[in-house]
């Protein structure tokens, strides 16, 4: 007997291609926006739940496609908060998501790529060799999953849980450029999951020609990943630095659409103990951002099993905050969170790839 090849699944597809899929069974083109509104505005996960629209077309649809989200092969919950869930797409692949919930916001990193090609020595996911791409439904499919998890169907207006979204997850969002655009584009609708450019941030390492594209076409808050102000130290740490040094990166900063509107770029800095975290260090960070509408996010590093670093001390990290301050910059410790449960910035890996499955739990059935 012949398998039937298997239907398509329309969770996550862009208008575009729902348009065309709906084109292909003659449906009428105002279809697109109500199965939109079902998808992304409400959530569903079954045709049957779409009483808009008359029982013969959902029958059709049914029989046709498939509305589904990864599985969740497991959670898990940090003491102050933070969640995380382990996915695992339909080729047996996986990457995580985790929630960050706090006073005024609560924010969703999501995976780009499984695995990651840059092999920061600092990055546990960088231990892990670039598997593949997460295609744009992937990616969406995380803030689908989150909203689920989190009971926020219809997608809210306001009073929201989830309410930003960070590219800071694993992988790096400019080697994976047109699925996280065709990605966020999708989440960026105003009339379906509704976040907005000013609430998301893409985080890169500093891949410099994809970073004007980037800024010119999806508009979103830019993080980089700087952690070094010299170039033979970020080389080590960071070696895409040899391909795109600090002063061109740094250029690339400044034409950074937002940067002329005076929204701040992100510069992250994570704090290791010996090797980056001096006064000289910071003296010299404040002279390199000159000009650049900034922030400086310093990351306490979180440490992972055998990793070849530490983390600064408290007084070292305080002293360096101190100085950027000074300089008019904000310089935020930034609070690690969701460390017991290996979820904190630079920890993520897929737990298949870890050799013991540490804090993860199976998700309740
Ligand atoms: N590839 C992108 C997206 C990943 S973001 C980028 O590099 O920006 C993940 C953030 O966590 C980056 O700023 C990364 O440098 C930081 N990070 C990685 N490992 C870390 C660790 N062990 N402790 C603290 N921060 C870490």
């Amino acid at each position: 007997m012949r398998e039937e090849p298997p239907a398509r699944n329309l969770a996550g597809l862009g208008r575009a291609e729902l348009a065309a899929e709906l084109a292909s069974l003659g449906a009428e083109p105002f279809r697109v926006r109500q199965l939109w509104h079902w998808i992304y505005h409400r959530g569903a996960c079954d045709f049957a739940a779409m009483t808009t629209l008359a029982k013969s077309f959902r029958d059709m649809l049914a029989g046709r496609y498939r509305l589904e989200r990864p599985r969740i092969s497991r959670v898990a919950a940090a003491s102050d908060g933070t969640r995380k869930w382990l996915l695992s797409f339909e080729d047996g692949e996986e990457v995580e998501t985790v929630f960050i919930p706090e006073e005024e916001r609560g924010t969703l990193c999501v995976s780009v790529q499984v695995g990651c090609t840059l092999h920061c020595t600092f990055c546990h996911t960088g231990t892990q060799r670039l598997v593949r791409n997460l295609r744009a439904a992937e990616i969406v499919a995380q803030v689908m999953v989150a909203r689920d998890e989190l009971g926020e169907w219809p997608s809210p207006r306001e009073e929201r849980g989830l309410t930003n979204l960070v590219l800071m997850g694993m992988g790096e969002p400019l080697y994976n450029y047109e699925n996280v655009a065709s990605a966020l584009r999708i989440v960026m609708d105003p009339e379906g999951l509704a976040i907005s450019r000013r609430k998301i941030t893409l985080s890169t390492a500093g891949v410099v020609p994809m970073m004007r594209r980037c800024g010119a076409e999806l508009g979103v808050n830019l993080a980089v990943s700087l952690h070094a102000v010299r170039d033979e130290i970020r080389n080590r740490l960071v070696p895409l630095n040899r391909k795109y040094g600090i002063a061109e990166l740094l250029d690339a900063c400044r034409n950074y659409p937002s940067a002329k509107n005076a929204r701040r770029i992100t510069f992250e800095y994570v704090m290791l103990k010996g090797i980056n975290d001096g006064e000289a260090d910071a003296k010299e960070l404040v002279r390199l951002i000159a000009g650049i509408p900034a922030k400086v996010n310093l990351i306490p590093f979180n440490p992972w099993p055998g990793a070849p670093f530490e983390c600064s001390a408290e007084s070292a990290i305080r002293k360096f905050s101190d100085i950027v301050f000074a300089a008019g910059y904000a310089a935020p410790v930034r609070a690690p969170r969701g460390r017991d449960i290996l979820a904190a910035c630079g920890q993520l890996k897929s737990a298949s790839r870890r050799s013991k499955a540490g804090a993860w739990a199976r998700p309740a059935a």
